[in-house]
């Protein structure tokens, strides 16, 4: 009788854990959804390019000017390449 239990028991958790998972990667945005983008610790991240040293560098670090990105407050003042 306790082998039955046993048994029936595993089988429980093996559901249980199947249908975590299934649940987990469910709720996994789309790949391609650019619009809802939140970087994670140690995820890739968007980049830019520098108008004036030609540097790429974290989107969300630019400082836009002119319809362009640069690298720093400095690179701004200066002429672009
Ligand atoms: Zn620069």
């Amino acid at each position: 009788m306790s082998r039955l239990l046993f048994w029936l028991a595993l089988a429980v958790l093996v559901v249980f854990a199947i249908r975590s998972k299934l649940r987990a990667s469910g709720l996994k945005p789309p790949r391609d959804s650019r619009a809802d983008y939140i970087p994670r610790e140690g995820a890739s991240e968007p980049m830019a390019c520098c108008a004036h040293c030609g540097v790429y560098f974290p989107a969300s670090e630019a400082v836009h000017a002119d319809g362009r990105d640069y690298c720093s407050p400095a690179h701004v003042r200066l002429p672009s390449k």
